[in-house]
């Protein structure tokens, strides 16, 4: 099926209407990831991984929020059009969840996938303070400077464990064949073990 973007409604005769053209993109974003963490933590294996998400889940509902209100301080509503280009990187992260992995290897793809979510927000948030700066909305480029430095210390936060540990043990994981081999090894000994047991007790 194709998919079509849908038209924005917004007239972009400025840089203001630009800017906030951009604010709701990103509250869109974040509302999307906000529905979509939890799923994340649910497929993460890994203790630490699944806290990071967590914790991460509570600074986006503050990140959303913050939106919300930069955005009424303009006298605007957060309602705009949907970012397709998150819901896409949000795609990818969702048909990670759903393969046939290895749970190790799994949570490896799921860093993968969170840390295109946080350098897609990076980039978004990177464009509207810049605006924000141009356009003398000090408050506006203050708030959106402190959710850019959450959002990279998530992504740093997410390289560090991926390199620590997810990333090593997804490496140690047993291919499907060897894991298959471990199995049907596994049952011959228990096998025996029957086996052994049956002739004991007679
Ligand atoms: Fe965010
Ligand atoms: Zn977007
Ligand atoms: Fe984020």
């Amino acid at each position: 099926m194709e998919s079509r973007a849908i038209p924005s409604l917004m007239e972009l005769d400025t840089l203001r209407d630009l800017y906030l053209h951009e604010l709701k993109d990103l509250y869109s974003a974040e509302k999307q990831i906000i529905k979509a963490l939890p799923k994340m933590v649910k497929a993460a294996s890994n203790r630490q991984l699944k806290s990071a998400f967590n914790q991460h889940l509570e600074q986006t509902k503050r990140q959303a929020k913050r939106l919300e209100d930069l955005l009424a301080g303009h006298g605007e509503s957060s309602r705009g059009p949907k970012c397709q280009g998150m819901e896409g990187v949000l795609k990818e992260g969702d048909e990670m969840i759903g393969e046939d992995a290895d749970e190790e290897v799994r949570d490896a793809g799921l860093i993968a996938a969170a840390q295109r979510v946080e350098h897609y927000e990076i980039a978004g948030y990177g464009c509207a303070r810049t605006y924000a700066e141009l356009l003398g909305d000090k408050k506006g480029a203050k708030v959106l400077d402190t959710t850019i430095k959450e959002e990279g210390a998530a992504d740093h936060k997410l390289t560090k464990l991926a390199r620590s540990v997810i990333n090593v043990k997804a490496k140690a994981a047993p291919s499907k064949s060897s894991r298959a081999k471990n199995k049907r090894e596994q049952s011959m000994v228990s096998g025996a073990l029957k086996d052994f047991v049956k002739k004991v007790t007679g």
